[in-house]
């Protein structure tokens, strides 16, 4: 079965062609700049990548051209649309509507609509794309995967603020996490990895990329997560800046004459990492200024650190124990100094990590600790898109 799995963003859009017999990415690409002047597509496909620019006024005319470079006869990997069997769609806010992926249909629609004040810049151009695959691909299943969803299972007490209980029920004000289907596809692994069933190991997962958030994954289910009504809350990010003092938000509001989009625009874009360091809100320009003396750098890697650190003990502390640490994205993935540190200050854990493995850049999945460490450290790198795969394969399978 060929799967398609789309990840629309407002301007933007990102695609994969699995085919479900192995796993395998038969194509791969993203268009940029929908509705803007210059639009273009960057197609991988038969080896080979293209650039193809075209004006494509919204998502449907960009899936079009998506579609059309997938049956292309030079650089297409299939004859026509009807072999795609079904779309699998990252959706990025379930609310508290879903709880796993489901298949697309009016009441689905209806109840992301009802979402969108919950993610106004995600919810419509997901929308946006499922609409466009009906328009382009008519009958073909389509299938919804929210970041959400794998923290749907955490208990109450975990979610609520400390608010009064009337405007959670008036407005669903509560944490709800995102990057589920990131730490649902590397805790998986990780119970493989470890050769147990997932019900019998507590994990912790570090989702450490631009945007970053950690989980505690009890018995193979989501008790608590970093991200919280919105993805800015939890670690401090490349340009967020994770948890703060709430009474600062009207204080700074009023001290710097911003209204609400100025403050959302201080708080999600140019804070965090970048804000503390001035220099950037990628890790490795961070780091090389840190080298070279920036001060101001190098303590915007300490405060990262030491903000991931915490939430990885008191995940300990929520699960009442940990078996096992995960590393995931792209921080997460390759940064072995930072890996370093937040383990090494981790040692009294019982982690003994090896330092050969934890810097060798070739081997992508991989233990950390050595045999008989008391709680054991992965990388896994993620893959979302195979994730959204594997759960539209599921559940199209199911329907037949
Ligand atoms: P996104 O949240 O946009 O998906 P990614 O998961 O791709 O982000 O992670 C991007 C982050 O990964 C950037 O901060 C980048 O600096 C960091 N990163 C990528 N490669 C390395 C590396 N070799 N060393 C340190 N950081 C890295």
């Amino acid at each position: 079965m060929l799967v398609l799995v789309l990840n629309c963003g407002s301007s933007s859009l990102k695609y994969q062609l699995f085919d479900m017999t192995d796993q395998s990415v038969l194509a791969k690409g993203r268009v940029e700049r929908i509705g803007i002047d210059g639009s273009f597509l960057i197609h991988e496909g038969k080896g080979d990548e293209i650039e193809i620019e075209t004006d494509m006024s919204d998502h449907t005319v960009a899936i079009k051209n998506v579609l059309d470079i997938l049956v292309n006869e030079e650089h297409g990997v299939i004859e026509n649309f009807d072999q795609i069997e079904a779309v699998g769609h990252r959706v990025v806010h379930g609310g508290e509507d879903f709880s796993g992926s489901v298949l697309i249909t009016n009441e689905v629609k209806d109840a992301l609509t009802r979402n969108i004040e919950l993610a106004p810049l995600h919810n419509p151009p997901n929308l946006m794309g499922i609409a466009a695959v009906e328009a382009n691909i008519p009958g073909v299943p389509n299938v919804g995967v929210f970041d959400t969803a794998f923290h749907a299972t955490m208990p109450q007490y975990a979610y609520l603020y400390g608010l009064p209980y009337k405007l959670y029920e008036k407005y669903r004000i509560r944490r709800y996490g995102f990057h589920g289907t990131s730490h649902k596809f590397v805790s998986e692994r990780c119970a493989v990895l470890m050769d147990k069933p997932a019900e019998e190991i507590r994990i912790i997962t570090a989702h450490l990329g631009n945007g970053s958030s950690i989980a505690a994954v009890d018995k193979g289910i989501s008790v608590d997560t970093s991200m919280g009504f919105t993805p800015l809350e939890g670690v401090m990010m490349g340009t967020r800046t994770g948890d703060f003092d709430p009474a600062i938000v009207g204080y700074i509001m009023q001290k710097e004459n911003l209204d609400f989009n100025g403050f959302n625009d201080l708080v999600n874009k140019q804070s965090g990492v970048f804000g503390i360091s001035g220099v950037s809100s990628d890790m490795r320009d961070v780091e090389s200024a840190a080298s070279s003396g920036n001060e101001l750098a190098a303590l915007s890697l300490q405060m990262f650190e030491y903000k991931v650190r915490k939430y990885i003990g008191s995940y300990v502390a929520a699960m009442k124990g940990v078996d096992a640490i995960v590393f995931t994205a792209g921080i997460g993935e390759n940064d072995v100094k930072l890996r370093k540190n937040i383990l090494d200050n981790l040692a009294w854990l019982g982690i003994e990590i090896d330092d050969e493995i934890n810097a060798n850049h070739k081997i992508k999945e991989k233990e950390l600790t050595k045999p008989g460490s008391k709680v054991r450290v992965f990388v896994i790198p993620t893959n979302e898109e195979l994730g959204i795969a594997n759960d539209t394969y599921e559940i199209v399978q199911n329907l037949k």
